[in-house]
């Protein structure tokens, strides 16, 4: 399921572009980030990780969690707070480092 894309937040800055392996991310003429190919997104997150506008989201697979479950990284420094929203509203964070000294 590719990534929901927050209009009025993408700035077009083009990184999502840039990180997807599978070159799915464009931008349309009005500079707005979509995905291309939907069903060749295999959810790896890394535009979501790499956008720094909170434009993107990624909605967990209905056999995961239905549709209003999201999972959202914030990347920071030497770690992503993981942020996961389950279907009912309950909000859990999690700190994964990312910085191995
Ligand atoms: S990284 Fe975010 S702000 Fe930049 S183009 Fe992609 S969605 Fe828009
Ligand atoms: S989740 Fe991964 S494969 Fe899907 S659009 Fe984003 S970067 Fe590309």
């Amino acid at each position: 399921m590719p990534p929901v894309v927050y209009q009025e937040k993408c700035r077009g800055c083009g990184k999502c572009e840039e990180v997807c392996p599978g070159d799915l991310m464009e931008l349309n003429e009005d500079k707005k980030a979509f995905c291309r190919s939907r069903r060749d997104c295999w959810d790896c997150m890394a535009c979501v990780k790499a956008c720094q506008y909170d434009a993107l989201e990624t909605r967990i697979p209905y056999q995961l969690g239905y549709y209003p479950a999201r999972l959202i990284p914030k990347m920071k420094e030497k770690e992503i707070e993981w942020t996961c929203i389950d279907i009912n509203g309950k909000v859990d964070k999690f700190l994964v480092k990312t910085y191995n000294k």
